[in-house]
């Protein structure tokens, strides 16, 4: 089955009961048994949900893993996979982070013992020298939030599997229609699909999808032992917006590319921070890893001045002003007061968000729309 059909039928059967193409949102907490132990294979709702369990497996079925784990948000995924270290394990993680996936690490679970390395991974043979006989997983973002930096998924995959170490990709920016981690060698991939597998800006949730059997029964057994689940009306809404991602995704791509050629033009802006520009970085890698380049998209002002930042985060109309990303429709954030504001601003410049940096979600719009706010704010 080819991407474009899996993420309508993948993983999905008609409901046994009247046939209805969609799966039933089952909203009971729990199971009628005829004698004790004498279940449909449903018990309690926190262990198992028909409607979570098609979209479970819709999940493993687009990231072309064996099994997917939903949860009550992309946050409450991360937890579930730092939750299979011990006190003393070591994790390096990529340095431009997700804000809350950052205070999650430092402050939650520094505090139980684990160690956390942020380090830049523009160049993957830079993991090496932070390896100890302690490390025991590799986090990575890529494209990264909010500097589009991009993390050769191979090379990172190929010194995890020399010092066995776990590797999991936060495959939130790019989904699974642009690149898929466990077939470039990751272990876990992790998703809020609070953006764009939802897509449709009504919904907190998180995935992860694994490819091997007894690392999914470790995280089946801390989902439900943890208790960080969904429930079944959100599960209908990620399983309904999930249909139409390949489509969604190749809008946000055009739309991506139009956007930050239209910004490169222009002389009020310093820098466009884009994958698809043959002049960034890492494109190559990019180009080799993604099949398109996405709707993120950030830049700076000339003069990198705090509050024309915000005047043109505040002029934007058809771009709402919103945290987030991943929508039909376009958002416009400012990471230094926003997203990235939990990150002290020294450590936050040092990856390059800067005072009038702004990311753009770039919707599915009409492009000259798009562009003519744009131009009428800056
Ligand atoms: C939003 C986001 C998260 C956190 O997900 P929630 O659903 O908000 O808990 C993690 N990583 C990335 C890249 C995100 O954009």
């Amino acid at each position: 089955m080819k991407f474009n059909t899996k993420t309508i039928h993948g993983g999905q059967e008609h409901d046994p009961a009247y046939g209805s193409v969609m799966p039933p949102i089952y909203q009971t907490s729990t199971y009628a048994q005829t004698t004790p132990g004498g279940h449909k294979g449903y018990e309690y709702s926190r262990t198992h949900n028909p409607t979570r369990n098609a979209l479970e497996k819709s999940f493993a079925s687009i990231e072309n893993g064996s099994h997917g784990l939903a949860f009550g948000s992309g946050l409450a995924a991360i937890d579930a996979v730092i939750k299979l270290l011990q006190p003393g394990d070591e994790v390096i993680s990529t340095n431009d982070l997700y804000g809350g996936t950052y205070r999650l690490f430092t402050s939650i679970f520094e505090k139980f013992g684990i160690k956390f390395h942020f380090i830049g991974m523009n160049n993957a043979s830079n993991i090496e020298s932070y390896i100890t006989k302690n490390t025991k997983l590799i986090w990575v973002e890529t494209p990264t939030n909010p500097m589009m930096n991009i993390i050769d998924i191979k090379a990172t995959s190929s010194i995890a599997k020399k010092y066995n170490v776990l590797l999991a990709v936060d495959n939130t920016f790019a989904t699974p229609y642009l690149q898929r981690p466990l077939d470039l060698g990751a272990d876990i991939v992790m998703h809020s699909a609070t953006k764009y597998l939802g897509g449709h800006s009504d919904v907190v949730m998180g995935a992860l999808i694994v490819k091997d059997k007894s690392l999914a029964e470790r995280l089946y057994y801390i989902q439900n032992a943890s208790g960080a689940v969904c429930g079944p009306q959100d599960s209908f809404l990620v399983l309904r917006g999930i249909k139409t991602l390949h489509i969604r995704m190749q809008r946000h791509c055009e739309n991506g590319k139009a956007v930050a050629e239209y910004l490169a033009s222009h002389p009020k802006i310093e820098k466009v921070y884009w994958p698809g520009f043959k002049n960034h970085p890492n494109h190559k890698i990019a180009k080799e890893q993604m099949d398109d380049f996405g709707g993120m998209v950030s830049f700076t002002t000339k003069g990198n001045n705090y509050q024309e930042a915000i005047n043109i985060v505040e002029n934007l109309k058809v771009f709402t002003l919103a945290e987030s990303l991943g929508g039909v429709e376009s958002l416009a954030g400012h990471p230094a007061s926003m997203t990235h504001a939990s990150i002290p601003k020294a450590e936050r410049e040092k990856t390059g968000v800067v005072d009038s940096l702004i990311r753009l979600s770039v919707g599915i719009e009409d492009v000259g729309d798009l562009i003519e706010d744009l131009k009428q704010a800056i």
